[in-house]
């Protein structure tokens, strides 16, 4: 068995691995060679901790295991991270581990990567200004790897408490990128492309707010009962997503499917879009919406190729099982 520790990742893992990765699992999924099986997550009723298990199989590129983890938010005050995870690979052939990856930053980057993804299918070519709702741990990952997706000349940014905004406008800077912090109203009115990422149960974004011909990717809402647009904005959207399943259930479009706003086949799987069996975006004035609700699969996706680079590089730690 391989392990990656989550100390390696950083070091070899990139944004454009990682987004190459993403790409090709969301392909694999909308051709139906790979599927997730159905999430598990629990209050454990200790350390006030969510725990749980998104896992599938990629018939095509022979990925089959599991992410587990969840969220401690005791870990803070340990000098550890909330979010906990890692990512174990089985033999496709023999179902033995095959690797057990340390997935903390992975899930960051794939989480961005997909962002990322939707933005080069969905965005229009001409987008110039990013605008980022929220400024927590997964801000700035969206940030770096949207930026990299159209040449962006300014970010826009709010977040419920400004001084938090301070790492983003340093990331900007580090890209050489103009930053400014604003309210709602002025980020949608300036904005080509949206991406919200924060932990609210309530809409936050409006559907007034967002202009014609926007890109909206929806990144943060992950759980029941999470919401960061109002469901009018979802209405008026193309709206695509990773898996529909998760979208209706755990994602952003949970609350319009439940109101009756939109119905589930009006929701398309971005890799239809990636095979060119969707055409995307049609025109200049449509507001397209990524519901990114984070797969198993993604994560099985980015886990694989560090493998894959840990073997290369000989970093890699085998050991018998
Ligand atoms: P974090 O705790 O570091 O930051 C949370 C952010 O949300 C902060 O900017 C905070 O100000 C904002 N926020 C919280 N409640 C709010 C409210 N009511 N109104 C406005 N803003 C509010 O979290 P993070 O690690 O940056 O993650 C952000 C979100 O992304 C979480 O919900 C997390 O579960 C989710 N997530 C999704 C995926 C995915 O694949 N889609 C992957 C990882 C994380």
């Amino acid at each position: 068995m391989i392990i990656v520790p989550e100390k390696e990742i950083a070091n070899l893992m990139t944004r454009e691995a990682a987004f190459t990765a993403v790409e090709q699992v969301f392909a694999s999924m909308a051709a139906k060679t790979a599927y997730n099986f159905p999430v598990v997550r629990e209050a454990i009723g200790h350390a006030d901790a969510l725990y749980g298990f998104k896992s599938g199989f990629d018939r095509a590129a022979l990925n089959l295991g599991l992410k587990s983890g969840g969220y401690w938010p005791g870990n803070a005050e340990k000098g550890l991270t909330n979010h906990q995870s890692t990512i174990f690979l089985f033999d496709a052939d023999t179902g033995q581990c095959r690797a057990l990856v340390g997935g903390n930053l992975l899930t960051a980057l794939r989480t961005a990567a997909a962002s990322a993804v939707s933005v080069a299918h969905l965005a229009r070519q001409d987008s110039r200004v990013l605008g980022i709702v929220g400024a927590g741990h997964q801000a700035a990952f969206q940030l770096r790897a949207v930026a990299e997706q159209r040449p962006f000349e300014r970010i826009v940014a709010w977040n419920r408490t400004t001084d938090k905004l301070e790492p983003l406008r340093a990331v900007a800077d580090d890209l050489g990128l103009a930053f400014e912090a604003v309210s709602l109203d002025e980020l949608g009115a300036a904005s080509d492309v949206i991406v919200t990422i924060t932990s609210s149960f309530d809409a936050i974004l409006t559907a007034k707010q967002v202009k014609p011909g926007t890109h909206v990717a929806c990144m943060g809402t992950d759980t029941k009962g999470k919401q960061e647009v109002e469901n009018a904005l979802i209405g008026h959207a193309t709206v695509f997503t990773d898996e529909v399943a998760q979208s209706v259930t755990i994602g952003e479009c949970q609350h319009a499917i439940y109101d009756l706003t939109i119905r589930p086949e009006d929701i398309t799987e971005i890799g239809a879009v990636i095979n060119g069996t969707h055409k995307g975006r049609t025109s200049q004035s449509e507001i397209t919406l990524f519901d990114g609700t984070g797969v198993g699969l993604q994560d099985l996706a980015v886990a694989a190729t560090v493998v894959e680079l840990a073997l290369r590089q000989g970093v890699a730690t085998e050991v018998e099982i």
